[in-house]
């Protein structure tokens, strides 16, 4: 089904819950985002979170942080501690803070409840000769030989299960509902499985544990979920969900609502696959600033207001589609627009000598903090003899239409004079190492000079005061934007995704702290690497450029 009705204020979950509300089949809204600890979040987990907390905040209700950490192989705690602080920087905060594994005694008495009904039983079988007679879309599966073992002898092993008797995957127990269902999750799925391991919240207490399909509905039974909303791929498990809540008899009966996942452009989202490139050793770390992490997004400069909006704007829906990576590059944009410190900084600098300006003088040019938002004040930059200009804004023999400096050729330099190109220097190779200009002390910015124009005007940086910088830019980790196949995406990295340049930025920028954000004139917007940033060492992140391509799609 197409959900053509949702937008920035409504969606058709958000329809249920008004209609449940109205009907008075619900008195308050409870939600919970519910990850597994098995990785760090990204940016279709924000989807879920803002989702989730939006609706309970809107609502007056409650919402859960829950962690699925029913298999210990996986989870770890500094996944825990990782999930917190993101959703809290996102800027939600939990009503309750749940474990699953809270549950595990809850959930193995509702296990002795439903073989006590003859409705679960333990399975000998192999996984592979479970799967094997599981049949297929058109053919029912087989009985196991241990279907109809009696009450008894389920329970006796059942219990020999929890003490450890068995290796894994020596046993199983499974639902007992139908071998012959059209739905394929009700032939009689796997509830509890072996697994001698130490679970990072239960230690070595338990060494059975209940499967996500048994567990989840419990879970949310337990904490009188209302709206248990979950990703389109659950849509099948959605029967086996509700057979869960009313054959363990829950008192509460919570309910499943599926949504379409968010899938970006030239983006893996999986935690398993960015596991893999962080394991690889192909990023810098879960927060690398190319990873779609909500921790890698916020060190690239991306703040939590612009994914937010984002998440707002792309809307809810049942159908899946992919999202081009740059409208979320268009939510920053506007977010920094208004925030974020206008300043100059030279990528790949270029020396430049203005022949006629006194040796030793320095002038300190009144400029506007932020041209669009006065209120953020002036900053004094330095202006002397010696100037860097950006390499590529200097042509010795410029086609057509090239408006920057060239022999002969004046421009105006941002905030300061224009300057005229004499002569060029070279080294023994042929190669440009410096250029000598002209000023025009009339020329001087905000002087009101109007005797002639120019047709370029480019940024540039003191020489004497420049303080150096790291400037990292990034294009996407992942090349191309073909299917998401599971066996090649890590022989589709973009070996160019970074691309690190030394230049220079100006004197008021020298005590930047991590995470601080600037607009870099005619560059785009820059963050400050809070992990690689040392006392004389900036490192900046690109965020975003300054201009894109992407047209926004119509409201
Ligand atoms: P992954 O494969 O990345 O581990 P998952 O669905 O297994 O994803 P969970 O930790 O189980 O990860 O997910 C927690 C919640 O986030 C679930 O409710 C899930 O539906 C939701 N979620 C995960 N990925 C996306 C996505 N791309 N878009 C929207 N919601 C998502
Ligand atoms: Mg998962």
């Amino acid at each position: 089904m197409v959900d053509n009705t949702s937008n920035n204020t409504s969606n058709f979950i958000r329809n249920i819950i008004v209609d449940d509300l109205e009907a008075g089949r619900v008195d308050k809204v409870i939600t919970r985002f519910p990850p597994e600890p098995n990785g760090y979040l990204h940016i279709g987990h924000a989807k879920s979170i803002c989702l989730n907390f939006e609706l309970a905040r809107e609502f007056k209700g409650l919402v859960n942080l829950r962690f699925d950490d029913t298999n210990p192989l996986k989870e770890d705690t500094e996944y825990v501690e990782a999930i917190k602080e993101d959703v809290k920087w996102l800027g939600y905060d939990w009503d309750g803070l749940f474990f699953a594994s809270d549950y595990f005694e809850e959930m193995y008495n509702r296990a002795v409840l439903l073989i006590n009904k003859g409705k679960a039983y333990v399975d000998d079988l192999t996984s592979d000769q479970i799967r094997e007679t599981r049949g297929t879309l058109t053919e029912p599966g087989k009985n196991s030989p241990f279907r109809d073992r009696s009450v008894e002898e389920n329970l006796d092993l059942f219990e020999r299960m929890r003490k450890g008797e068995f290796g894994n995957g020596e046993k199983v127990l499974r639902a007992k509902i139908d071998m012959a269902s059209p739905n394929i999750n009700l032939r009689d799925p796997i509830i509890f499985r072996i697994a001698h391991a130490t679970h990072h919240n239960t230690g070595d207490q338990w060494c059975i544990y209940p499967m996500y399909a048994f567990a989840h509905p419990i879970e949310d039974a337990i904490e009188s979920i209302t709206h248990s909303i979950c990703t389109l791929e659950f849509e099948d498990q959605r029967p086996l969900y509700d057979w869960v809540v009313q054959e363990t008899e829950m008192e509460a009966t919570p309910h499943q609502y599926e949504f379409a996942r968010l899938n970006i452009t030239n983006t893996v989202m999986s935690k398993r696959k960015l596991k893999l490139l962080v394991d690889e050793g192909v990023v810098d770390g879960w927060d690398d600033p190319r990873m779609p992490t909500i921790s890698g997004l916020r060190r690239r400069g991306f703040t939590a207001e612009s994914i937010r909006n984002f998440c707002r704007e792309i809307g809810v829906t049942k159908s899946n589609g992919t999202i081009d990576s740059k409208y979320l590059d268009h939510f920053i944009r506007e977010d920094l627009k208004l925030k974020a410190p206008r300043t100059m900084g030279v990528l790949k600098p270029l020396k430049v000598v203005i022949t006629n300006y006194p040796e030793g003088q320095v002038e300190w040019l009144d400029a506007e903090i932020n041209s669009e938002n006065p209120e953020m004040g002036m900053r004094q930059i330095p202006f002397s003899r010696e100037i860097y200009i950006e390499q590529d804004d200097f042509m010795e023999n410029p086609p057509s239409k090239y408006f920057r400096l060239f022999p002969g050729n004046e421009v105006r330099l941002k905030h300061a004079y224009f300057i005229k190109c004499n002569e060029v220097v070279k080294d023994e190779n042929g190669n440009v190492i410096e250029i000598h200009c002209t000023y025009d002390p009339e020329t001087k910015s905000g002087s009101g000079f109007t005797g002639r124009k120019v047709k370029g005007t480019i940024h540039w940086v003191e020489a004497t005061h420049a303080v150096p910088a790291e400037f990292r830019l990034y294009e996407p980790l992942i090349l191309d934007e073909e299917e998401e196949s599971d066996s090649s995406f890590l022989e589709r990295i973009n070996p160019d995704s970074l691309i690190a340049e030394q230049g220079f930025v100006e004197p008021n920028m020298k005590d930047v702290t991590g995470q601080d954000k600037f607009q870099f004139f005619r560059h785009g917007y820059f963050n400050v690497d809070p992990k690689h940033t040392k006392e004389d060492h900036i490192v900046f992140n690109l965020v975003v450029s300054m201009k894109s391509s992407f047209v926004l799609p119509k409201a």
